[in-house]
């Protein structure tokens, strides 16, 4: 399937808040430079999610952790690896602090 060219650069846009930790209100600030072709996060992930069932879940993080709680991809083995704190998720799904900053 070949998708339109909107589809592909604001899929782009979303892949790159993805990777690159920006968070939801930083991304719909993007309006403000883009043109009239860019969607917001909520029709962005609503239009992924229709063509491809691909969603977004939300996990809690300690409140040290760097990492957005919104990714649509990730592992807690890849976040806590990447910074040494964790999502509580999973095996961490139970725990209040974080084993490796002891923050809750
Ligand atoms: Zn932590």
């Amino acid at each position: 399937m070949e998708l339109p060219d909107n589809y592909k650069r604001n899929f782009a846009d979303l892949a790159w808040k993805a990777r690159c930790n920006v968070s939801d209100n930083a991304y719909d600030q993007m309006k403000y430079t883009k043109d009239e072709d860019f969607w917001s996060l909520k029709v962005c992930r609503k239009r992924l999610f229709d063509i491809s069932g691909i969603d977004s879940i939300n996990i809690d993080c300690c409140r040290n952790g760097k990492y957005p709680c919104s990714k649509l991809s990730i592992s807690a083995d890849e976040i806590r690896n990447a910074i040494g704190c964790l999502a509580f998720t999973r095996e961490y799904k139970e725990m209040d602090i974080c084993p490796s900053c002891q923050s809750p």
